[in-house]
């Protein structure tokens, strides 16, 4: 276990290469690293969030470049409380959440892509992808829809999902050179903690609601995701739009993790609160004297007084 200092974790571990060969064993799903939840939970993670915020709110300023965060997982991984823990902390104004389900009778009449287009987010802000696109190389996979779907029938051949790869590397592609940058998160859940997770939605009442049988069968199929998923990982992964397989069995640490990823990207981004143009310099100073004239006070102080009251 790798010891760390004040909360740095280096995130590129989980980082999937460009061509890398993944073996989802290799990968862990309990928190690798030596931190202390309680410090996670009271500083770190606050202080990460705190930073997230000063960068969605110069993104959506900038109001040039656009994120989307997709999120895949097998059932009870994480997502909803991934989504409600680390996003739901910013300025709900830049920011959306799309669940992807089982496509609608109107959704299956169009290719895959078409929902997922109709829920990019625009430039400025931050879209969620809760299932995405790549349930399109997953579950349509392990239960053979494509056998019942409305694809040409001359159209499906052994080279489908490789081909799909290459559609959906090209779309991903696309949207980096038009200023979309995505970043792909597999939240990493063992089969042990999974069953825990499933338990608890059957006892707990809270969470009764989210019991579905559809869990249960899924889970039957669990070796056979586990292997698609190796498989489009290794395809998938790119440095323009990288997954993560993030551990998954330690809710605290996920959200951390999903929170330093997502900070890690706005940092690429590096989006700056736009420069105004010199007449609207003048403009403002022109504000400036006007309001002087009204105060005795120094404006400066004004300021200060606002901002102490603010914290
Ligand atoms: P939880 O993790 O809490 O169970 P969930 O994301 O699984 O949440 P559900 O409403 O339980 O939400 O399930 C949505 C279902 O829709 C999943 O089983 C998923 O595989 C399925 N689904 C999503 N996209 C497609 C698709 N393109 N084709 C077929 N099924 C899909
Ligand atoms: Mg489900």
């Amino acid at each position: 276990m790798e010891n760390i200092k004040k909360g740095k974790i280096d995130i590129d571990r989980y980082r999937v290469k460009e061509n890398e060969k993944v073996n989802l064993k290799k990968f862990p799903t309990k928190r690798d690293v030596n931190i202390d939840k309680g410090e996670v939970k009271s500083a770190f993670f606050p202080e990460v969030i705190e930073q997230l915020k000063l960068y969605q709110e110069k993104l959506y300023a900038q109001n040039t470049y656009g994120l989307i965060i997709v999120l895949q997982a097998m059932d009870a991984a994480g997502k909803d409380g991934t989504v409600n823990h680390v996003f739901a902390n910013l300025d709900p104004g830049g920011v959306s959440v799309a669940s992807f389900k089982q496509p609608t009778t109107e959704e299956k009449d169009h290719d895959y892509m078409w929902r997922i287009n109709k829920a990019l987010p625009p430039r400025g802000n931050i879209g969620i992808f809760n299932r995405s696109h790549y349930e399109d190389v997953i579950v349509t996979r392990v239960h053979n829809l494509i056998s019942t779907g409305q694809l040409p029938r001359d159209l499906i051949d052994r080279n489908i999902w490789m081909e799909r790869y290459e559609q959906i590397n090209n779309w991903e592609k696309y949207l980096h050179q038009n200023g979309f940058y995505m970043v792909k998160i597999f939240l990493h859940v063992s089969k042990e903690e999974q069953q825990k997770r499933l338990i608890d939605r059957i006892f707990n009442h809270e969470k009764n609601w989210k019991f579905s049988m559809g869990d249960i069968h899924e889970r039957e199929h669990w070796d056979e995701y586990r292997e698609l998923y190796e498989e489009l990982l290794e395809n998938t992964s790119k440095d323009r739009s990288p997954w993560y397989i993030v551990p998954a069995d330690n809710k605290w640490f996920t959200r951390y993790v999903v929170a330093l990823i997502t900070l890690g990207v706005l940092k690429k981004i590096d989006p700056k609160f736009p420069k105004l143009s010199p007449e609207e310099q003048k403009q403002l100073e022109r504000f400036r004297d006007m309001i002087k004239k009204e105060t005795d006070k120094p404006l400066e102080e004004i300021r200060k007084e606002m901002e102490k009251e603010e914290k």
